[in-house]
Formats: C-alpha cells, structure tokens, sequence
C-alpha cells in the first residue's frame, strides 16, 4: 500500500520559530527549529538558535525559556541562512498558522537579498478542514486531541516535532479525498498568471535589467525595471499584491521579455526608453508628453526678475538656469505659481498670471507685496522668489563639465556620457570589443529626474569620472573610424 504521503509531489520541511516579537517587518528569528520528511519519513533536522542584533522583551524569554545570554553567543541568521536554504529548497513549507512563521523567514531571506516563495501548507487550515466540528485548532488542542508526546513545547523544535506529528495523525487518519483535496487547494497558488508557462518564470534572470510584460498577442502591457529582474517580476504576482491594476496585468500578461543590463543605471534609462517607444497602457507615471509647459525666468527694465510660461518641444541644454520649474500642463502651472504666489507674497503680474498694466489685483489685496509698482526693492522680491522656486526649479548640473559613469558586469561595462542632464552618448565595452554611441543629446526630463536622483546617492561598483575635451575627442574619432 503506498504512504498516504505520497499525495505530495515535494518533500515536506515542517518548521517553527520562535521570534523577538509579533511583527516580522521589525522582528527576527531568535530559534528555529526544522524537520525534513520524504514520503513520510524524517530524513534530516535543523535546529539552531540565532542572535537577532537586539535584546528580546521579558515576555519572550518567560514563554520560551531564551534568555539574551543564550542569544548573545549565537550565529546571526546571515551565518546559518545558506545552510537554511539548502535544507529549504524545493520543499512545501509546513508548520502551525504557517503565515507567522513564513512571514518572519521570508523577511530574514529578504534582508540577506535571498528570494523564498514556497508553496506552504498550513496545519491549522487543514485541522479546521479535517474537524469543523472542534473549536481549537491551536497546537494544544491537536496534542490533546491526537494524544500526544511532546517535549520542549514553546522552542522552535519541539513545536515543530509538535506540528510533524500532528500531521502525520491527520493525514493517515482522515480520508485520504479529503486530505488530498484540502491539500491541494491551500497549494495553489492562485495569483500566479495561468497563462503564463512555467518555463518562463523559471528562466527569469537574478540581475539587474529591464522586464516587459505583454498579453496574448503581443501588445506590451507594462515596462518595469530592477537591480533584480526576478523578485521584482515575481512580486508583480505574489498573493498579498491585492491592489486591482496589479491584479488586472497579473491576469493579462501572457508573455515576459527581458532585458539584462550591466546595472541600475542602464536600467534606470532603457526603461524610460522602453516606455516612451512602446506607451505601454500599465505604465502611468512616464507617459511620453511631446510637449513641456516651461516657466522661464527673464529679467524685467526695473530689475525684477519675471516669469514667462510657454510651451516647448525642447529644453536647450544652456538655459537650464532659466527654467524655474517644468510643468505638464497649464493649468498646473497656473496653480502652481498661485500657491507660490501666495505663500511668498509674490506679484501675480511679474509671475505672468495678470496682465495689467499698473498694480496687480492681488497687490489690491495685500498678498501681493507691490513689486508691480516697485513698491518694495528690486532685490528684496528676488531673494523671496528664488526661495519659492528653490525646490521646484531644474538643478544645474553639479559637474564643471562632461562626465563618464561606467557600471561593470563580468566582463562586460556600460559608460554613459552625461552632459548638462543629456545623454551624449553610451560606450559598451564586451571583452576586448568597444563600441560607441552617440546620442541625441537632447534635455529630457524624465532623465533628468533618473539622473538627478542616481548621482546623489553613491553607487556601489559604479565610477564617475570628469571628462576632459580629449576624451571626448577619442571618442569623436572612434565614431569615424
Ligand atoms: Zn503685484
């Protein structure tokens, strides 16, 4: 007769831990204890307490019987997780109220950059399946129920023995339908797109890139990037994503394209590339605007500095200073400058809201100051505005010229040539092949906004270097050549 176990297509690891708190998010591991069964049988166990970097609260230590000493000299769950995940891997995680214990693992592989998303079976779903009729499925109930033996109830693995041995009554107990049919409907894992094959999601690459999704006939549907293509794509369908557009492209998405790069940096902007060419419908944010409503700064015969909004197809890479702030539409930009009108008692006629040719309407009310009548000095209304604009107008570029970032992978690197916020060009260097790229050089401002943000924060294994004119006469002439 076969185990009744073989109605699971992977070993089981069946697990406990005991934990600093209630919240995984702030917590950690401090005892975990694991049991590794196939078909039925132990066939490895794990238990190690671990050193969670912070002192325990009294009430742990009162239930479980770990003091901070014990702690104290442990390994940290960095030092045992490679161990863990060998002893984890293509396993069905098991244990009592398993979202507790799967939370607080998943989140010390998360903070160690280890993805684990297991298919979990839960022992307390599958009592409350198995006995309606009881009311408590807590751990005690079930060794009361089943008659248990247990030791070391309330540390990780006697809790987990606890658990194992509880399953075992259950599964040879109970009708063999109905434990394979509640089984099997707790590991489904159903936000995962159907149509989507196996192969796909299993050749997803761990590293930095760009990742299209696309529906049945190809149209893209969304553009994303990562430092890691593979959590990020499968966070898309991980089952506590309950917003409806994810769930929408979730449902949709029917093919998964992507794009490795050398790093973020690359793919900060093949993604906005991507997005802009192929108008993805799932990608809000970057939406290609052929159009920018500029405020422009001039300066006005009685020294005032002015503003003028306009619409523009381009940003000239020499008036950046000019630009005070950038603006989608007009209507934007008219409520914009009406808030910073107010707050810093600007003139609505030097801001372009008014046209009048004597006292602005808001000067008649007081909130104007009266720089449209030179009631106040030329200098004293400039120092007010450039402090209005101060977080909305374009940087100037923080480099006294060109600059060349340059990430490496394997032997493969990627430099952008960056001027003024442009793109100038791209040099690719694969083993001992170089190539280079020139680039419109155009201002665009969601690169502005990538490039602003990238080259505030260092950057591991990336360099910047300042470009003197010869570089870039180099790479003019490698152009030709
Ligand atoms: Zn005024």
């Amino acid at each position: 007769m076969p185990s009744p176990f073989s109605l699971f297509d992977y070993p089981l690891v069946v697990i406990d831990v005991e934990t600093t708190g209630i919240s995984h998010r702030y917590g950690g591991v401090i005892d975990v204890g694991v049991l590794r069964i196939e078909d039925g049988q132990v066939v490895e166990t794990f238990q190690h307490l671990i050193n969670p970097g912070s002192r325990i609260p009294a009430f742990i230590t009162q239930l479980t019987g770990i003091t901070n000493d014990d702690l104290a000299s442990a390994p940290y769950f960095a030092d045992i997780a490679p161990q863990l995940q060998l002893l984890l891997k293509d396993c069905i995680f098991v244990a009592h109220n398993a979202r507790f214990d799967y939370s607080f693992i998943k989140e010390e592989f998360r903070r160690l950059d280890i993805r684990y998303a297991p298919k979990i079976l839960c022992t307390v779903k599958l009592s409350r399946g198995l006995y309606p009729q009881h009311r408590h499925h807590k751990l005690d109930a079930l060794i009361e129920r089943f008659d248990l033996q247990v030791a070391d109830r309330h540390r990780a693995f006697g809790d987990a023995q606890a658990t194992w041995q509880a399953l075992e009554k259950m599964v040879q107990q109970a009708p063999v339908e109905t434990v394979q049919h509640l089984v099997k409907q707790q590991l489904r894992q159903p936000s995962l797109p159907p149509q989507l094959a196996k192969e796909t999601i299993d050749a997803l690459p761990e590293g930095p890139g760009v990742y299209i999704f696309k529906n049945e006939t190809g149209a893209p549907l969304y553009v994303g990037k990562s430092i890691n293509i593979r959590s990020r794509v499968l966070s898309h369908f991980s089952d506590d994503v309950n917003a409806p557009k994810e769930m929408q492209l979730a449902q949709q998405t029917a093919h998964i394209e992507t794009i490795s790069t050398t790093g973020e940096l690359s793919a900060l902007l093949k993604e906005s590339e991507l997005i802009k060419q192929m108008l993805p419908i799932y990608n809000r944010l970057l939406r290609r605007k052929d159009e920018l409503v500029l405020a422009i700064r001039h300066t006005n015969s009685q020294g005032f500095p002015v503003l003028k909004v306009e619409r523009h197809s381009q940003i000239e890479p020499g008036s950046i200073g000019q630009v005070m702030a950038v603006f989608t539409s007009t209507r934007q930009a008219k409520e914009l400058l009406l808030t910073l009108a107010k707050e810093h008692h600007l003139c609505h006629k030097l801001l372009g809201l008014q046209k009048t040719s004597s006292a602005c309407f808001a000067q008649q009310l007081g909130t104007c100051l009266g720089a449209c009548v030179s009631q106040e000095s030329a200098t004293e209304y400039e120092r007010r505005f450039n402090t209005a604009f101060t977080n909305v107008r374009l940087q100037r570029w923080p480099y006294d010229g060109p600059i060349m970032v340059t990430e490496k992978k394997d032997a493969e690197s990627t430099s952008f040539v960056l001027d003024q916020w442009c793109l100038v060009g791209t040099v690719v260097q694969r083993d001992q092949e170089i190539s280079f790229t020139a680039t419109s050089a155009a201002f665009d401002l969601d690169q502005y906004k990538i490039l602003r943000q990238y080259l505030t924060k260092p950057h591991l294994e990336t360099t910047i270097q300042l470009l003197q004119s010869a570089d870039i006469d180099a790479m003019a002439d490698m152009m030709t050549n």
